[in-house]
């Protein structure tokens, strides 16, 4: 039988873990080669001692050899064959001084960086890749540069994947948006408590508005990781100097494995001609 691999394509390091973190666990349980692309070293992150990239003492190479070991954990966590780090640097959030470096993956000419990938396609082969859409998801400008060079990939190999974006279903997000408002105010109380009022954010009038949330009869795949959610956190955990401080560190790994039992995405190439909402990401293949 033909060799089933996936392939996805990552912005930072932790990305791999939260977005499909169960997922790569479960296809390598199955004997599926699993290839990781991570575009960037992730120097944008949290210095050891929680100092933002802002901060005058942030070393970006410190924080992203950090990042480096722990992606590195997280790979042997969720038993990925094959980690390809393209070696771009951090971009930052949307406007960050970090969007200029020449060096950065914002920065970079799509066509370049998916010259690259486009590589790594050739000789891999994967049937299935994955990657984030045009919004990147939630808007990062390394996500949405992963997205433009996955598209632009694809147009440069001799063959057609499927390809899948993941998503979080519009149901689905209306509870975790009220978690996370109901976190920031219990945030703003002990703020307060302690004497520090913070200003309000105010929205860019600028900022594009998206929703995070897919409306669910757009959903294509719906992965039931239930087997190994216990590896998704593990994987998330190792991302320790980023995420410590996380809702999903809060809530806990027993409390994590209750609740975090399922990944979405939407099907965007379909060389398969597959119909309707599937299980299994290689749905067509085997
Ligand atoms: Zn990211």
């Amino acid at each position: 039988m033909e060799q089933l691999t996936f392939l996805a394509v990552h912005a930072h390091p932790d990305d791999e873990a939260s977005s499909s973190g169960g997922l790569y666990r479960l296809l390598a349980d199955q004997g599926v080669r699993t290839v990781l692309v991570t575009c960037t070293n992730g120097e944008c992150g949290d210095a050891p001692d929680g100092a933002k990239p802002d901060a005058s003492h942030h070393d970006g190479d410190e924080v992203a050899a950090i990042r480096a070991v722990e992606l590195d954990n997280a790979v042997k966590i969720l038993g990925i064959s094959r980690l390809v780090r393209l070696g771009y640097r951090d971009s930052g959030m949307k406007g960050w001084p970090q969007n200029d470096d020449p060096e950065s993956f914002w920065a970079t000419p799509v066509e370049v960086a998916a010259a690259k990938l486009a590589d790594i396609l050739i000789a891999e082969r994967p049937q299935v890749i994955m990657t984030y859409n045009a919004h990147g998801f939630y808007g990062h400008p390394d996500h949405i540069q992963a997205h433009r060079i996955t598209l632009a990939a694809l147009e440069m190999i001799d063959y057609e994947p499927t390809l899948y974006f993941n998503a979080i279903p519009a149901s689905v997000m209306v509870h975790w948006r009220a978690r996370w408002e109901q976190e920031d105010r219990e945030r703003a109380e002990a703020d307060a408590a302690k004497g520090i009022v913070r200003e309000p954010e105010v929205p860019d009038p600028d900022e594009e508005e998206f929703e995070m949330g897919t409306p669910d009869d757009e959903i294509s795949a719906i992965i039931d990781i239930g087997d190994v959610t216990g590896a998704k956190f593990d994987a998330l955990e190792a991302h320790v100097s980023q995420i410590a401080d996380s809702f999903w560190m809060k809530m806990g790994r027993e409390r994590f494995m209750e609740i975090m039992r399922t990944e979405w995405f939407v099907r965007v190439t379909n060389p398969m001609n597959i119909d309707g909402c599937v299980d299994d990401i290689f749905a067509g293949y085997r």
